[in-house]
């Protein structure tokens, strides 16, 4: 195998080992399989999903990394600093094989300018969350957060379990929003979704996820309507700007049902495309003219925000979907920006206070049977799980795999250790054809702090407290997590976000299984206990239900004694 090739990367197959553990296997298949062009949105440039989410500084830095897993012993671990591995230092057995720290800045540095002219001198890179720490699986990641999201959505607003006869429409095709037709399909509704490049939509046309595009607005939202009336479930994509499909819809005083944006607006240099270009004449005056560019992206984005609000006022179910929209808009002078609630208070809390979130696994045999079997397994070990046995249907019926065949899963407190656990057995006894790695998403619930999303709107107030996320880190290290990756950034940008990842393998042994019961325990854990601290019921619900395991000695706020 040539493992330097820079073009069609694919992760290796099966059970042959080419590292000297399956800890630096996991990583390596899993690093190669986020730029596999199946999977990355632009591999070329080692940019993974979210605006500029990388995997790697450099393909010097890539090749140098692949080359170190190749030769990493089983009591060393390697250091990656913003995509670029630095040192290998002797460590333990059941230490972690790799550390990854991507994009992080001191606060007062911490601006996107600032983060902009440290990346062109060669210092940084942005890894996104699972694109710099090696756990991305495609659109998938976030499909089952969508789908979450306008199930909890439907039930509050609709009393209703689905979308039936529900226009939802909102913009972006990426990595990530290239998951929202689907998940609106998956739920029977309709999606509209403005996006400004014609190859995103070509692919998810072609990957299922999307059942036809348009290039005139008109009729885009006429063949929209007619499936609302019909009560169809149909997914459009239309090529436009987003204020160009919004402006129409006011103008034309049709209102969508629920509406959102999944632009990559929280990075307006890389991930926003002003209105009056299009993708060819953004990248050339984005690296002509990078403030020029900054300034009519930002002015765009104000006028986007600006629309939803006034659809929102028409009555459309409005959200944000975690992009930094509202900020990057009220910074404008968008006084209401904020009047959109953010999607994680309005409809994500309660399932983060009972230590769920999106877990992920991926099957290192390249098998679809493999994935087919661990969700055999799992709907008979939560078929007392209505929500988890309906997703498990579903994507099993909908998800194209991309690269490495995984699945992601909301599992919560109690549910992930014994879920990867028995996966471990089979993987022992051989019924699954290779090793499995476990991880999951920085967007969790103890994992993050971010005020404009995942802590936005804290019962105590505690939004910017960033102590949870290292403590998450350095938890899962401690935990013998095979890597673990603490990063800035991520999904709202500079300066407003801390976040952590962790990933272990399940190859069957006894090492690994002490792994797995550690890290897939104490990180949900780890969340479960952040949201009791701050004060949700829900999460002493759970602290209560397992008394038996957890230990929190002093939970709640705690002031200084008077001086
Ligand atoms: P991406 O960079 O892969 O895709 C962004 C897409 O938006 C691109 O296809 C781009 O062409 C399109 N676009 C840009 N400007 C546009 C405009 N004016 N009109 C129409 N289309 C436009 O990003 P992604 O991975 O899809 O992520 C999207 C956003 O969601 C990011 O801000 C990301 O950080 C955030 N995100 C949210 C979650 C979540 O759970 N809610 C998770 C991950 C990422």
């Amino acid at each position: 195998m040539n493992w330097l090739t820079h073009e069609n990367i694919t992760a290796p197959r099966g059970r042959t080992l080419n590292c000297r553990g399956w800890g630096q296997e996991g990583a390596l298949r899993m690093l190669m399989n986020n730029l596999d062009p199946a999977v990355g949105e632009d591999p070329a440039h080692l940019i993974i999903y979210g605006g500029r989410g990388r995997a790697a500084r450099s393909w010097d830095a890539y090749d140098k990394i692949v080359e170190t897993l190749l030769r990493l012993e089983n009591d060393q671990t390697l250091l990656i600093q913003s995509g670029k591995p630095v040192a290998v230092f002797s460590t333990q057995p059941s230490s972690p094989r790799v550390l990854i720290a991507n994009s992080n800045l001191v606060g007062k540095w911490a601006s996107l300018e600032e983060f902009n002219r440290l990346e062109d001198l060669g210092l940084t890179m942005y890894g996104q969350m699972t694109a710099g720490s090696w756990i991305y699986i495609g659109s998938q990641g976030i499909i089952q957060g969508t789908f979450q999201t306008l199930v909890a959505l439907a039930a509050e607003h609709f009393g209703s379990d689905n979308l039936k006869g529900r226009l939802y429409v909102s913009a972006g095709l990426g990595g990530m929003g290239g998951a929202q037709p689907l998940a609106a399909k998956m739920l029977d509704g309709v999606a509209l979704i403005a996006e400004v490049d014609p190859r995103r939509i070509q692919r998810r046309l072609d990957s299922g996820y999307l059942d036809e595009g348009f290039t005139s607005i008109p009729e885009a939202v006429s063949r929209a309507l007619a499936a609302r009336s019909a009560g169809e479930s149909y997914t459009i994509g239309v090529q436009c700007h987003a204020n160009a499909l919004l402006d129409y819809l006011l103008s034309q005083q049709i209102v969508p049902d629920v509406l959102s944006d999944q632009t990559a607006a929280h990075d307006p240099l890389v991930g926003y495309v002003p209105d009056g270009l299009d993708v060819d004449a953004a990248r050339l005056l984005r690296s002509d003219d990078p403030q020029e560019y900054l300034r009519r992206s930002r002015h765009a984005i104000a006028q986007h925000v600006r629309n939803l609000v006034s659809l929102q006022k028409l009555g459309a179910l409005t959200f944000d979907y975690g992009n930094n929209i509202r900020r990057e808009a009220f910074d404008q002078g968008v006084t209401e920006a904020f009047a959109i609630p953010g999607y994680v208070p309005a409809y994500i809390r309660d399932l983060f206070s009972q230590g769920k979130g999106p877990f992920r696994w991926a099957a290192l045999s390249g098998q679809a049977e493999d994935i087919y079997r661990m969700d055999e397994l799992a709907l008979k070990l939560f078929s007392d799980n209505p929500l988890l046995r309906r997703w498990f249907s579903l994507a099993r019926q909908y998800i194209q795999f991309q690269g490495l065949p995984a699945r992601i899963a909301y599992m919560g407190q109690g549910e992930r250790d014994t879920f990867a656990l028995r996966v471990n057995e089979l993987v022992a006894t051989g019924e699954l054809a290779a090793p499995v790695v476990f991880g999951r998403d920085h967007h969790d619930t103890g994992s993050v702090a971010s005020p404009y999303r995942e802590t936005e709107a804290m019962m105590d107030g505690s939004d910017a407290i960033a102590d949870w996320p290292i403590l998450n880190a350095l938890l899962n290290v401690a935990s013998g997590a095979h890597w673990v990756a603490f990063h800035h950034g991520g999904g709202t940008g500079i300066g407003y976000s801390l976040h952590s990842g962790a990933n272990t393998v399940a190859d069957g042994s006894d090492d690994s299984a002490g792994r797995l019961r550690r890290v897939l325990w104490n990180d949900p854990g780890l969340g479960v206990v952040r949201h009791a601290d701050a004060g949700y019921d829900k999460a002493q619900d759970t602290l209560t239900a397992f008394s038996d395991r957890f230990d929190t000695p002093l939970l709640g706020p705690t002031k200084l004694p008077n001086t």
